[in-house]
């Protein structure tokens, strides 16, 4: 649901007749001040839950516990926070308890980044307790107050840091980042906090900066070595900058961005890759197929076109868009030749319309049946069909193929007799 500002209107004016404070805070005020449009708005007030609960008729509870409400109007949802602090952080994440206050003053300490702390009430007129306009003017990312007990509180706060960076293409201040990487330790958040962080910065549009972010603070490596991965290739920091860099070449989409990051580890490692950080399933199946085929070969029509059936038309696409980017990385002429080339080749097949999947066979199971292929013969036979027509795409009509399909079963049944008949 997409937010309004005829809502955001009307909740400022609401809380106004009530004696109540109310200003945007956060990722919208930031983006505003960059001349961005907002995602969504963020609002702090000092009415108490309770109360906005009583005043309005459609809320959800969001976040209950530690003060927010979401208070739902025609154009979406509002989430809506009552200022307070924060109370000892035990779990590394989440405050035990907070204590709401009066205070706007208050509120914005507890907040994560300078940049996130400014405050714009209902006239546009802005706030800042912390600094934030100043970093916002350098383009720095500084935790508030002193990072190590920043971060220390809220471990999740380190990878925001780094996704923040890499989606606001800032710095992050001196002090900021030295705590990050002297304790990237980030026990007690919960991994799919850390994908999703991590997600939004490999399609951020400083993606490498990111990667290379991510690297410097050591919090990939801590993710892995922690639990135990130690990945074949040494050099794996190495090539995961370089990975890093060439993503600033491809379209800012999810998969296409893993597979370029992982395709260097063996498969078993980048398996556990997807698997620590949690991917479902359909991802980690999409990234290891892309990831299985990345290098492409075009100088074997019949592996050029299994390529295709295995990944699909979308998954074939991505992979070129993949070797497109790398070959512009690379800048070195052989890599775009190929690229030329592979394009080339895939035009050709699609205007041709050359069979590329089983659906694609002027033959179906039952002519399989009635050849008297049985269980896994049948499989066997449709691939074998499949090489035959890729290699010679005229061969793909009934007649062609019936009669290849009954010598290829004799060639089986014959090599199985052989065999019958040394052992
Ligand atoms: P975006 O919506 O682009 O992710 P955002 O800054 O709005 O950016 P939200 O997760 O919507 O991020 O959080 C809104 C605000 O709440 C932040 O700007 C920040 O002030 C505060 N905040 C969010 N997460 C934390 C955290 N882990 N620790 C401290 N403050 C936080
Ligand atoms: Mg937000």
């Amino acid at each position: 649901m997409k937010q309004s500002i005829a809502d955001l209107k009307y909740l400022f004016d609401f809380f106004k007749r009530r004696n109540k404070q109310l200003y945007i805070v956060g990722g919208a005020v930031r983006d505003m001040i960059l001349g961005k449009t907002p995602k969504d708005y963020d609002l702090t007030t000092n009415a108490l839950p309770d109360e906005m609960k009583h005043w309005f008729d459609d809320v959800v509870d969001t976040g209950a516990r530690f003060g927010t409400i979401g208070i739902v109007l025609p154009g979406g949802v509002y989430e809506i926070t009552t200022f307070r602090r924060d109370l000892c952080y035990t779990d590394g994440r989440h405050p035990s308890s907070v204590i709401y206050t009066d205070d706007v003053r208050l509120d914005v300490m507890r907040r994560d980044f300078t940049m996130n702390a400014i405050l714009m009430d209902g006239d546009g007129i802005i706030y800042d307790y912390v600094g934030g306009l100043a970093d916002l003017d350098r383009r720095i990312i500084r935790a508030i107050g002193s990072p190590d007990d920043r971060f220390a509180e809220d471990k999740l706060r380190k990878w925001r840091c780094v996704r923040l960076a890499a989606e606001q293409a800032m710095v992050v201040e001196d002090e900021t980042k030295a705590s990050i990487q002297n304790d990237p330790d980030i026990t007690g958040v919960s991994m799919e906090r850390i994908r999703q962080e991590f997600c939004r910065l490999l399609v951020s549009e400083k993606v490498t900066w990111g990667g290379y972010l991510l690297l410097k603070c050591n919090l990939i490596q801590f993710l892995f070595l922690e639990r135990g991965v130690h990945f074949k290739n040494r050099d794996w920091r190495h090539t995961f900058l370089e990975s890093f860099e060439a993503m600033a070449f491809v379209p800012r989409h999810l998969e296409t961005r893993l597979a370029m990051l992982l395709h260097s580890l063996e498969p078993e490692e980048q398996k556990l890759f997807l698997n620590v950080l949690k991917f479902s399933k359909r991802t980690q199946k999409q990234v290891l197929a892309l990831c299985a085929h990345y290098q492409v070969n075009c100088n074997d029509i019949v592996d050029f076109k299994q390529t295709i059936a295995e990944l699909g038309h979308d998954g074939f696409a991505t992979l070129l868009s993949i070797q497109q980017g790398e070959a512009a990385w690379d800048g070195g002429p052989l890599k775009c030749e190929i690229v030329k080339k592979n394009k080339r080749i895939y035009a050709n097949i699609i205007e041709r319309g050359d069979p590329i999947f089983v659906r694609d066979l002027k033959i179906d199971g039952k002519d399989f049946i009635a050849a008297g292929y049985r269980g896994p013969a049948v499989k066997q036979g449709i691939s074998a069909a499949l090489s035959l027509v890729y290699r010679y795409p005229e061969y793909n009509n009934r007649s062609d193929l019936l009669s290849f399909i009954d010598s290829y079963y004799e060639s089986i049944n014959a090599s199985e007799d052989d065999q019958r008949e040394t052992t």
